[in-house]
């Protein structure tokens, strides 16, 4: 048997566009080629179980090895083979329709990745690699002879009698002169890890040695020997195909490690198991997060039917738990497709809506079986649950039941108890209740044992995100206001209807705030005369809630840039009626005025840690003199 042929296509030489189109993910090939090779044994057994195949199936088994002096790769299958027939239809025309269509849609593609698959580009990807491919092949078929197919990377193909024993399919490539790269081992023993790692029929990619026992010794010791095993690199049975039932813990961080290798433990997982309306399976893992949140990222595995395809999730989970680790496997994920048309997908829709809703109801489940231990966690998960907060609607509606609110004391609340707690005292004259929040418990100090010294509580929000949370509580949460305890005086964060008389008159009150004024020298501090409770400190300096907010955002690239362009602007609060603001209006001269003026402000902007330098200096300079 020999015959030669053309492959019927209109362009002359197919090849050295698409090797030249798909240059930059050219290690791909092997992926393609290995899991054709898994295919064709899973084929077989599908055969034999339906009864179509009465012959011995064997060890099912994938070999690639390659020849770095012949410049061969050669990917060998025990699968159901090809007879010369299933060839010329498998290989020349379903194949060739699909290579002619690529070429015809391969000027608008985005990368290269996106063509191959969809357009069953899967075995010609051989030919980003290799000048010829051979195929050599017995089929399982009674009476079936062997077939060898080559083809130099023209139209024309060559089949001929092949020499092949007995049954599967060894794929040949001869090594182009550009990818000798490739014929190295290290260099393919990563490529096969990347794709390879969790193939469901075993990769075998050359030896390793093993020792295994070999009698006693003369002393009656027992002895070992040296053997050479096949080396099969791949996981066949990864823990997303099985049922969470036959897992134990164990098991879920034994495969964390097998993942991500030298990683700390995770602090809990998820096992995703869905067939209806689309098919998922898959195991998240919540990681300990680091402050390097980059380093985190992009760490999900996706797979189709165990076939590694990308680590490039982005439109299939959700946003926020962009940071989780692990493995996502569907067939119903579309991946030859651009980004925009993936996002569209109505069944990437509902897997990222599935995903999200099983990281809430696991977080649930968590916070009501043992609290404490999530409370412990709380740190690292505030910033996941936060985050899918603020981002998600529907998130929020399920996560409030069991997002914590943390106050300086460093006790936990559901949004629901919080707000029962504080309610009482701090609900303001116009029935808005305001949370207190500090973001630095050491700098903002002073203002928040005031606000203790009223009986109010102090959240502390000092993640990064928790500027972002706040507002979004703010707009949740009804009559409720978040105030930084450093905004304004305590007794106007929460203003009461009980207003605290003054012991200035209308003159005395104007004397002291140009006094003030006087004596500061920042013009961006804006003094105003307050009558608070007389044990209050005499002076505060503040800077008011919405302006700190919109500097902030513009600090934080949010399009703000107006505010952005404002210098700091903070507010002198002198307490009319401390004792110490009476001393100043009756001292003797104006000088000592100023001067005891400028000390009680001195003292308020140290309380704040915002003295500094010069004005340090002074300050401390000032004091020596007034205690001599
Ligand atoms: P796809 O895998 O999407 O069908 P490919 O281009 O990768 O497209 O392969 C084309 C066809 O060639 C396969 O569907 C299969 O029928 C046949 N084929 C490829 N490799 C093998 C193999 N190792 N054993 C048997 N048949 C194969
Ligand atoms: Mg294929």
């Amino acid at each position: 048997m020999q015959e030669k042929g053309t492959i019927s296509i209109n362009t002359e030489n197919i090849f050295p566009i698409i090797k030249k189109f798909l240059y930059s993910d050219n290690e791909i090939f092997l992926r393609e080629l290995v899991s054709n090779a898994v295919d064709a044994v899973q084929k077989l057994k599908r055969l034999s179980s339906l009864g179509h195949f009465s012959g011995e199936i064997g060890e099912p088994l994938v070999t690639v090895s390659f020849d770095a002096e012949k410049k061969t790769i050669t990917i060998s299958d025990n699968g159901l083979g090809m007879t010369a027939e299933e060839i010329k239809k498998y290989i020349n025309q379903i194949a060739f329709s699909g290579a002619t269509e690529f070429l015809d849609k391969f000027k608008d593609a985005q990368d290269a990745k996106e063509l191959i698959g969809k357009f069953g580009l899967g075995f010609y990807s051989a030919f980003m690699v290799a000048d010829t491919v051979e195929i050599n092949t017995l089929s399982y078929q009674d009476g079936a002879e062997a077939a060898r197919w080559t083809c130099d990377g023209s139209t024309q193909f060559e089949i001929s009698a092949g020499d092949r024993a007995t049954r599967g399919t060894d794929i040949i490539l001869h090594v182009n002169q550009d990818s000798e790269e490739f014929l190295v081992n290290s260099k393919l023993y990563d490529i096969l890890k990347k794709y390879c790692m969790f193939l469901p029929i075993p990769i075998k990619f050359g030896t390793k040695t093993e020792y295994v026992p070999d009698g006693v010794d003369e002393k009656g010791e027992e002895k070992t020997k040296e053997i050479e095993v096949d080396d099969i690199i791949n996981n066949t049975h990864p823990i997303w195909t099985k049922s969470p039932s036959e897992l134990k813990d164990d098991d879920y961080l034994a495969f964390y490690s097998e993942l991500y290798p030298m990683t700390e433990p995770p602090l809990f997982w998820i096992h995703l198991n869905v067939d209806y309306p689309f098919n998922l399976t898959g195991v998240l893992y919540f990681p300990k997060v680091k402050n390097e949140l980059e380093l985190t990222r992009n760490k999900i595995k996706l797979f189709s039917r165990q076939v590694f395809i990308t680590d490039e999730v982005k439109d299939i989970v959700p946003e926020f738990l962009m940071l989780l680790h692990g493995v996502i496997d569907s067939p119903d994920i579309p991946l030859n497709v651009s980004r925009s048309f993936l996002q569209a997908d109505s069944n990437v829709k509902k897997i990222n809506s599935y995903i999200s809703r099983k990281v809430a109801d696991k977080l649930g489940d968590l916070f009501k079986s043992d609290r404490k231990s999530y409370e412990e966690k709380w740190n690292e998960i505030g910033l996941f649950v936060k985050y899918g907060m603020i981002s998600e609607e529907k998130f929020y509606d399920k996560a409030k039941d069991f997002a914590l609110l943390v106050n300086t004391k460093k006790e936990n609340y559901t949004l629901s108890e919080y707000h029962d707690k504080v309610e009482p005292l701090q609900t303001d004259k116009d029935s808005r209740i305001v949370y207190l929040y500090a973001t630095d418990t050491n700098k903002q100090d002073s203002y928040i044992q005031n606000a203790s010294k009223k009986g109010y509580d102090v959240l502390l929000m000092n993640s990064p995100i928790d500027s972002h949370f706040i507002s979004s509580m703010e707009r949740k949460l009804e009559k409720t206001s978040l105030k930084r305890v450093d905004s304004d005086v305590i007794d106007k964060l929460i203003a009461k209807n009980d207003a605290i008389e003054s012991v200035l008159s209308k003159e005395q009150s104007d004397d002291i705030k140009s006094l003030f004024e006087k004596a500061i020298s920042n013009t961006n501090m804006k003094v105003e005369v307050e009558s608070l409770h007389p044990e209050d400190f005499p002076v505060f300096v503040t800077m008011d809630e919405f302006m700190r907010r919109m500097k902030e955002m513009a600090a934080n690239g949010g399009g703000m840039g107006f505010y952005g362009a404002f210098p700091d602007n903070y507010k002198v609060a002198v307490n009319g009626n401390h004792k110490l603001i009476s001393k100043i209006l009756n001292a003797g001269s104006e000088t000592e005025k100023t001067q005891l003026a400028k000390q009680a402000f001195d003292l308020a902007m140290l309380s704040q840690g915002m003295l500094t330098g010069a004005e340090l200096t002074d300050f401390v300079n000032r004091s020596v003199n007034m205690l001599n």
